[in-house]
């Protein structure tokens, strides 16, 4: 016997039809001899169409108020769960973020969880019940409900499978796992049966959005052992079957030995270029230019300054689309005069591709086997950057699936 937690996103309790479902596939582990919790989002569409209401009354939401709108949805979710396992026979009782407690800072809107009481949940379990806990939420120090973010249901299901010591938080989801790259680019894309935590986050902040990032940290942090896995596929299969389905995240690199060196392709559309054109080459420019950058909160990704000519030198950055307008209006009426630029040049149609892969620290050439694919594709690259376990390139738009099909095959993640 363990205890577990299950964790369904809005796909899966998308209809009364799958929240019984659910019901179903959780009585099977608790049946099995398990305990078991479990953390839903809201129904798909419903946290957006409570946000959107709360639009049509104001423009820019109060955020204490948006979050007393936004965390019903999932107070709906574990009503209708902890009913649909009642109806079937089984003992149950859901829980709002509050009644536990799961107790978060006052940032409303993207609440940080401090601490998660387990004095009635344990009461609960020991009693035979499913504990059935809504996502997403949690209460502040004076008692208000906030919200941890956008997908946040993730955040809660790993937090609350550490503060219960879990044996395992199970994700299921609408996809089967996690992917060597988007299987809509390269259809060979292959499931990774295990990838490490620190390789999950590059993947999941590199755009591979399957779980919301600060899920996979809080993983890391207290090593909890979290499986990305199907809600899909018929609830009855095998429980055996199904435990051992999915993705896991790990943390044991030596699972890792045997497998390929790079684990992954990821890649981003969503960036931006930004050159600010021969600034002089002294102390205190980088911070002159992405200062007022960050005090408009701004966030920046990759960062080159080039050899100085004569004094001058020229400063490139990326930062996402959807900001670089807001960071062109920033430097060019507080930053270009102050520091003396010759000018700023933006460029929008820029893509990052990266691979991915813990074993980039025993092997070397790694990036030199990349840069010779993209090299034989024709496809130049404008800007690198690189940690220990991930190489990024910045390329023109129109190149990036290109250039992820032609790394997925270099770095034969089809039959690894
Ligand atoms: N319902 C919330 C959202 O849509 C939280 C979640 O689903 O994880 O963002
Ligand atoms: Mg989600």
């Amino acid at each position: 016997m363990a205890l577990i937690v299950h964790k369904y996103g809005g796909t899966s309790m998308g209809s009364t039809e799958r929240i019984k479902n659910v019901a179903r596939r959780v009585a099977k582990w608790h049946d099995a001899g398990h305990q078991i919790i479990v953390v839903p989002s809201a129904m798909s569409g419903e946290t957006n169409r409570l946000i959107g209401l709360a639009k049509e009354v104001m423009g820019q939401p109060d955020p204490r108020e948006l979050d007393m709108i936004a965390a019903t949805g999932e107070q709906v979710s574990v009503g209708l769960l902890s009913m649909a396992l009642l109806a079937i026979g089984k003992k149950a009782i859901s829980y709002a973020g509050w009644q536990v407690p799961i107790k978060t800072d006052s940032a409303f809107n993207k609440a940080r969880i401090q601490s998660i009481d387990d004095v009635k949940v344990r009461r609960d379990l020991d009693a035979g019940k499913i504990v059935i806990i809504a996502g997403f939420q949690g209460v502040d120090v004076d008692g208000n409900i906030a919200t941890l973010g956008r997908g946040g249901s993730d955040t809660s299901a790993v937090a609350i499978a550490v503060a219960m010591q879990a044996l395992e938080c199970l994700i299921f989801t609408d996809v089967d796992g996690v992917y060597t790259t988007d299987p809509r680019v390269v259809p060979e894309a292959r499931r990774l049966k295990t990838v490490t935590f620190e390789e999950m986050l590059e993947l999941a902040s590199l755009g591979s959005k399957v779980l919301q990032i600060r899920s996979v940290e809080f993983a890391g942090n207290y090593r909890m052992p979290t499986r990305v896995l199907s809600s899909l596929t018929d609830p009855m299969i095998p429980l055996e079957i199904e435990a051992n389905s999915g993705t896991l995240i790990s943390f044991e690199e030596d699972t890792h030995m045997e497998q390929a060196v790079i684990s992954g392709i990821a890649f981003s559309r969503d960036e931006a270029k930004i050159t600010v054109l021969a600034v002089p080459d002294k102390p205190g420019i980088a911070y002159q230019i992405l200062g007022p950058i960050a005090d408009a909160n701004i966030e920046v990704d990759m960062i080159i300054q080039n050899q100085s000519v004569e004094g001058k030198t020229d400063f490139t950055f990326t930062v996402l689309r959807n900001d670089h307008a807001k960071a062109m209006d920033v430097l060019n009426k507080s930053v270009k005069a102050h520091i003396g630029a010759a000018s700023i040049v933006g460029d929008t149609k820029v893509s990052k591709v990266s691979v991915v892969g813990v074993g980039m620290r025993s092997h070397v050439g790694i990036a030199s086997q990349m840069f010779r694919t993209l090299s034989e594709e024709g496809i130049n690259i404008q800007m690198i950057s690189t940690s220990e376990i991930k190489i990024s390139v910045l390329i023109d738009e129109k190149y990036m699936e290109l250039a992820v099909r032609a790394l997925h095959k270099t770095f034969n993640l089809e039959n690894a």
